[in-house]
This record gives structure tokens, sequence and C-alpha cells, in this order.
């Protein structure tokens, strides 16, 4: 292997490229930042959560973002942790929980879901998982917030198993709860870490449960006894059941107290898995080789509220970025030097001199980009596994002033392409709906049409289900199915038949229905 294969392998073996999956308000923001603290990418605690509460440079379109308190400069945040470069990539939550957001998933290697101890495996971490399943993305598990009361853990881990399917190994256990919240018990090396409230950055480590600092907590420590005899029938980590998503880890601790966050960083390094192998339609394609590969997973409008530019984020996949060079886009057969155009959202450095598999670079452009786009130095190869989903909300959108319908079209074709929002445009009629999973995604594509496109819009709720892409194997069954279902059925932005369904028990009877016809919640970019 040349020297220079050699330097792109290990480059790509020592990134770790995550993602924080979780329900609102269970920590992800606190987490993030404690993470960021251990890494040394920031000084002091605030930085990120400044960002949340939005302080960002004046414009209508930034106005949004202030109001709705989205951070866009923490997409992307990469620090060094000991041999390792870690990218976490945000999720948007919270009201700008979008598309974008289960995209992002397409672009990490592993996933870590907080939880919040009182509450439990609720809504969004549900949704989030199922994104991860569709990859097995390896899952690490954090229960948060031990520092109050939170619910039994072995009924935490019980939940998370039943209504997540994923089984849980205890890598650390809780030694109490709330005041009496004492540490965590490391089963594997039989040393408890000591909680002290507070944001000391390490806690004191002590071995064995007779140690003389564990004297005052009796109580607890009979009751974790107690745990560790339960605890002998739970599962084991082990690398294989964890790589293809079937196992998770579970650590438990307080962010808000730095407490656990350094077990989390160490398990990231250890035991997260390095950029792999991904799939293209004409091959898979491994991280180590050395032509340069990526795909884009997200798009942001005007993050430089001067320009109306976009930031289209890449994903690399193999080979090596640097700075200056040629990238094609396969979809257009164009080239596109990257001289300027390349931003590196990263902590450590403003702009990017090189970048490896697994890192994320951000591309600057008008609208030439769209998610799902590959690039690479001249190879044919289209990134598979970055799908649109089924859209959970619905607008009749409407131009205000019927005059401006032309601008009207191309702006939702645009915005459509882009996945800002999803267009349908149904079989019968001359209405046009708009799919989203995120409240939000209305709200900023209403105000780029009427900023970038001069047209204001109207927008009426539309009660629908949900969406599912048909296909179908046989013509004659799909043509019947179309006749009968026009009323139904529109088609988006790539002109791909979708069926919208009223109700849930609708779609299910229109599934039994026409049992040769599928119902797809997802559609692959093509
Ligand atoms: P996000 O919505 O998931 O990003 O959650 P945040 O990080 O903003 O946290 C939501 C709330 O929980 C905030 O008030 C935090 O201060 C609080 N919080 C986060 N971690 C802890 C913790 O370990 N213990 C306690 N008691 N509160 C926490």
């Amino acid at each position: 292997m040349s020297a220079e294969l050699q330097a792109i392998a290990a480059e790509a073996q020592r990134r770790r490229t995550f993602a924080i999956i979780s329900h609102p308000d269970a920590g992800k923001t606190t987490l993030t930042e404690k993470l960021l603290l251990f890494g040394g990418a920031i000084q002091a605690a605030g930085t990120v959560k400044a960002r949340k509460s939005g302080r960002h440079a004046t414009s209508d379109w930034m106005e949004i973002e202030k109001q709705r308190g989205i951070s866009v400069a923490s997409s992307v945040m990469q620090f060094d942790y000991r041999d390792c470069v870690i990218n976490l990539l945000d999720t948007p939550g919270h009201q700008d929980f979008s598309e974008d957001t289960y995209r992002v998933l397409s672009a990490v290697d592993s996933a870590l879901m907080v939880i919040d101890g009182a509450k439990g495996v609720e809504p969004q971490t549900i949704k989030l998982l199922d994104v991860c399943r569709m990859r097995d993305t390896p899952i690490l598990t954090f229960i948060n917030k031990l520092d109050r009361e939170v619910r039994d853990p072995f009924e935490l881990l019980d939940e998370v198993e039943s209504v997540l399917k994923i089984q849980c190994a205890p890598v650390t256990w809780p030694i109490g709860m709330g005041k009496t919240f004492r540490g965590v018990y490391h089963l594997a090396s039989d040393s408890v870490a000591l909680f002290t409230p507070g944001e000391g950055k390490d806690a004191e480590v002590v071995k064995g449960l007779d140690h003389p600092s564990l004297a005052g907590f009796s109580m607890e420590i009979a009751k974790l006894k107690e745990d560790l005899e339960l605890l002998a029938a739970a599962h084991q980590f082990e690398a294989e059941p964890f790589l293809s998503g079937k196992l998770t880890p579970v650590f438990f601790g307080s962010a808000i107290n730095n407490f656990g966050v350094r077990e989390i960083l160490d398990a990231l390094v250890a035991n997260a898995p390095p950029p792999k192998t991904r799939e293209s339609a004409e091959r898979a394609v491994a991280p180590e080789e050395g032509k340069f590969s990526g795909f884009i997973f997200k798009i942001q409008a005007n993050m430089d509220p001067a320009h109306r530019d976009r930031v289209a984020f890449l994903r690399v996949c193999s080979g090596r970025f640097e700075r200056g060079m040629k990238l094609w886009q396969v979809r257009t057969g164009k080239e596109i030097r990257a001289t300027q155009v390349v931003a590196f959202l990263s902590q450590r450095r403003a702009t990017i001199d090189d970048a490896y598999p697994g890192d994320i670079i951000g591309m600057f452009n008008h609208g030439s980009i769209e998610i799902g786009d590959s690039f690479t130095e001249g190879e044919n190869l289209h990134f598979t596994g970055i799908p649109y989903f089924a859209p959970e909300m619905f607008r009749a959108a409407r131009p205000k002033n019927p005059s401006k319908i032309k601008q009207f079209q191309k702006g939702l074709e645009q915005l459509g392409e882009e996945g800002a929002i999803q267009v349908f445009k149904p079989l019968s009629g001359y209405e046009v709906v708009l799919g989203a999973v995120g409240v939000l995604q209305f709200e900023v594509v209403a105000h780029r049409l009427a900023a970038e496109y001069g047209v204001e819009i109207l927008l009426e709720n539309k009660s629908l289900f949900g969406a599912r892409w048909v296909t179908c194997d046989k013509a004659e069954d799909f043509n019947r199915f179309e006749r009968e279902n026009m009323g139904n059925l529109a088609t988006d932005a790539s002109g791909s038949l979708a069926y919208l369904a009223p109700t849930r028990v609708n779609l299910d009877l229109t599934q039994e229905r026409y049992p040769s016809v599928q119902f797809h919640a997802t559609r692959e970019h093509t």
C-alpha cells in the first residue's frame, strides 16, 4: 500500500462521526456542550446554550431562527479526543425538527441516544431510532438526570428493550438517585465513579465496593448489591451485536454535572465504529480508497444573511479532500472547483485544508446542489441510503396573488428539489399539497418563497394521516389502483407517485385491498 493510501486509511480509522438522538429536553444541548468541553473544543460551558437561544446577525431569515432558537452554526462540531477526531452532527430538534433531522442520521456511523431518566422513552426518540435502524446504526445510550428522582433503572432498561426493540447492556449502574445519587458502578472494572454535584471535570474513581470512600452510603450500596444480583441476567456488551445495531451499551449520568460524560467519549473512541464501506448504485466504496467521494445529506439556506447562498453538507466517504481540488457532481456531470466554495464546519479550524472519510465539508452554492448528490473525482457513483421520509403534516398551498402562479410553481419546484419541503401535485384538481415532518418547514418555505421568489403564499391545514410512495410490479394492477384511487394520488417533486391517506384506517384498508401494490414510507433520492 502506498504511503498516501496508508495515510488515508489511518485518518479514516480514527474518525468517529455520530449524532445525538433524543426527545426535546432530555439534555442533548447540555451533553453536546459537555462533550465539547471535555474534547477541549470550547473553553467554558454556556457556549452552545447561547447559540441555542440564538444570538445571530439580523435578517428576516435569521429572525425566524432567532424566534425559534435554532442554532445554525453548530451543525457540525469537530474536536480531537485522545487519538480520535470526533465529528458530532447536530440533529435539529424542538420546532426545527425537520427532514434534515432524519437525513443527518444517514451521514453518521453511530448515534448516542439520550434518555431523560425521569421520563424514559419518548416519542421523538422512537422516531429517530427507527431511522437509525434503516442502516443498522450502532447506538450508545446515556440515561441522563440521575441527580433527580428518576425511574427505576431496571424499568428504564425494560422500556428501552420493549419499546425500542434493542437489547441493553449496562456498562455502568447508578448508585442511588436524586438527593442520594452517589455515583455509578462500572460493572466490568468493579470500580465506582463518585458523584459530586457541580462542574468538576473528572469524578474520583475508587476500586471495589468496600472502599472507605463508600462507607457513608451503606443504604445505597446495599441496594446496588441487590441490583447486581439481578444484573447477572442482563446482556453483556459485545462488539458484534452493537455494531449491527442490535445491542446498546448503557451509561448512567448527569450531563449538567459533567458526570458520565468522559465515559461516553471513551466508549466512542473504544467501541463506536470508524467510517465503513458505503453502498452506491454501482459498487461498494471503501473509505480507504485513494479517490475522493462523498454525498450531500443536508442543505441549509442562507447561513450568511448578506447572501442568498446555500450550504450543502457533504459527508466524505472515501479518499482525501484537499483544498482547491476539482470535484465532479455526478448528477449534472459538472465539475466544481472547490477553492472558494468549501467551508469546513469545524470548531477546530475555520477553513479546511483537508478532510477524510467521516468528515463533513460544507459547499456554498446557489441552488445547484441537491440532497442525495454524489461528488467524486470523476467516477460515476451514486450513493444510496439518503432517503426522503414520508411527511406527517400537510398544508394546501396557493399564491396570495394568483398572477404570481409562475413564481410560485418555480419556487416550490426548487425548494422541493432542494429537500426543504415535499411538494405533492394531486392527480386530480389544481391544489398543491406541501408535506413536512416538522411544522417549521412550512414557515421556512413561506418565508423563502417571499424572500427569494417574491411570492406570498397562503397555507391551509390539510388533514391527512400520511403519505406513502407507491410502486407495483404488475402494470395491470397498478393501472386499476390508479384509476380507483385518483382522488388520493399525487406526484412529488421527482415525479414519483404517492398515496395521500386521509386516515390510518383508510391506509390500512387500501393496503389490504391492493396486495400487489407496495406502500413505502421512504423514497430514495434519485
Ligand atoms: P435538549 O432540549 O435535549 O437540548 O435539552 P437541554 O440540554 O436544553 O436540557 C433540558 C433541561 O434539562 C435544561 O433545563 C437543562 O438544564 C436540564 N438538564 C440537562 N441535563 C441535566 C441533568 O443532568 N440533571 C438535571 N437535573 N437537569 C438537567
